[in-house]
């Protein structure tokens, strides 16, 4: 897996990834270990678009905060392509996910001090030099997501789909190989909430990233190539005809 300059402007393809036996427990003071994930196996394939389904609590925001490698597993091992994730330090996954990966949050999280074009510009900046060929790309991107004169708008001047346009456009910019989506589209209205679906599916065609969304939404989830659930701490894949039984009891 080399470490692309994020200049990079060959296709780029997304990351298999591999768990084995995957265990997460947090530690309460004073309580017992809460396991979360307990014996997760899982193979996704490259450039593959997963939706993460499971009740408040089953561990969907753990799970994505692993593979973004902002939380380490307990034991087990995950793997992206070819190479060891969980063994990296915590320097290596900083750099590596700078370079490679791209977040959306359910609230957007964009730099209020920052206007619409610094904040899409930024993942490109932090992750090395950029080349002549990537210089109008935040610009591009904000015209792909619709956002054409607001460039030099604040977040605070924005709706919340415009925000979250914004923040999908920051997490393309640097053709990620991974996209990790932490309910995407909880804060949206139910129009919105479509438009930023299909904007992640029509800018995807330009570099095939792998995509993990998490969701509650049947309808979002069936934007995806597959469905992963996660309940009692494993993590099953289920088709899309399963999806009543999945949601029932919400
Ligand atoms: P979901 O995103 O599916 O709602 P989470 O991954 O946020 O679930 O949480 C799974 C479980 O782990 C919850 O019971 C939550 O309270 C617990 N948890 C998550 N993060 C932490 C943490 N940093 N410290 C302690 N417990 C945590
Ligand atoms: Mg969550």
């Amino acid at each position: 897996m080399p470490e692309h300059s994020s200049g990079e402007t060959a296709r780029r393809t997304g990351f298999s990834i591999t768990c084995r036996a995957l265990e997460k427990s947090y530690r309460i003071p004073d309580g017992p270990p809460q396991k979360v994930l307990s014996g997760v196996d899982l193979k996704v394939e490259a450039g593959e678009w997963l939706v993460l389904m499971g009740d408040s609590g089953s561990g969907k925001s753990t799970f994505l905060n692993l593979l973004a490698g902002i939380d380490t597993i307990d034991s087990g091992s995950m793997l992206l392509g070819d190479l060891p994730w969980h063994t990296r330090n915590d320097d290596e996954r900083t750099r590596f996910r700078r370079l490679h990966m791209g977040f959306v949050f359910q609230f957007y999280n964009l730099f209020p001090t920052l206007t619409v074009l610094e904040n899409v510009a930024l993942p490109l900046k932090l992750a090395g030099p950029v080349l002549p060929s990537d210089r109008t790309r935040p610009r591009d991107l904000v015209a792909a997501v619709g956002l054409s004169g607001k460039e030099k708008k604040y977040p605070s001047e924005l709706s919340g789909g415009e925000q979250q346009r914004v923040a999908i456009a920051r997490a393309l910019v640097h053709r990620p190989r991974l996209v990790l989506a932490d309910e995407p589209t909880g804060s949206l209205d139910h129009q919105t909430g479509r438009t930023v679906l299909t904007l992640i599916s029509s800018l995807r065609a330009d570099f095939s990233p792998t995509i993990i969304m998490s969701t509650h939404s049947r309808e979002v989830a069936q934007s995806g190539d597959r469905i992963l659930f996660i309940r009692d701490g494993v993590i099953q894949s289920e088709t899309s005809g399963s999806l009543p039984s999945m949601t029932a009891g919400r």
